[in-house]
């Protein structure tokens, strides 16, 4: 057994969103809970860019396997923590 993992990685400016199919449980939370981004019917099936990222966040979250899992990229609107974050404050004059 090589033992590597089948994780792809579907990445935007500021999520990448990664999926392992042999985790899958074909519960579907992801499909029905963002049809527009999560689309067997599509390649590639996850197109992250459709959503924006506290869609994409909420709904990665709900999955049960832990097939899908993402990473915030740095300067993102949101910060590991969970402390959300402007990138566009306006500088006070
Ligand atoms: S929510 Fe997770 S387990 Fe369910 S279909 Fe999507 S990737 Fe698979």
């Amino acid at each position: 057994m090589s033992g590597e993992s089948e994780r792809k990685a579907y990445r935007t400016e500021s999520i990448t969103v990664t999926f392992e199919a042999r985790r899958c449980l074909h519960a579907a939370e992801c499909v029905q809970g963002l049809p527009e981004v999560f689309d067997p019917a599509k390649r590639p099936w996850i197109q992250p860019g459709n959503a924006t990222v506290e869609r994409l966040v909420e709904v990665v979250g709900r999955c049960p396997s832990g097939a899908l899992r993402y990473e915030l990229v740095d300067g993102g609107t949101e910060t590991p923590d969970g402390s959300p974050r402007s990138p566009a404050v306006p500088p006070g004059r």
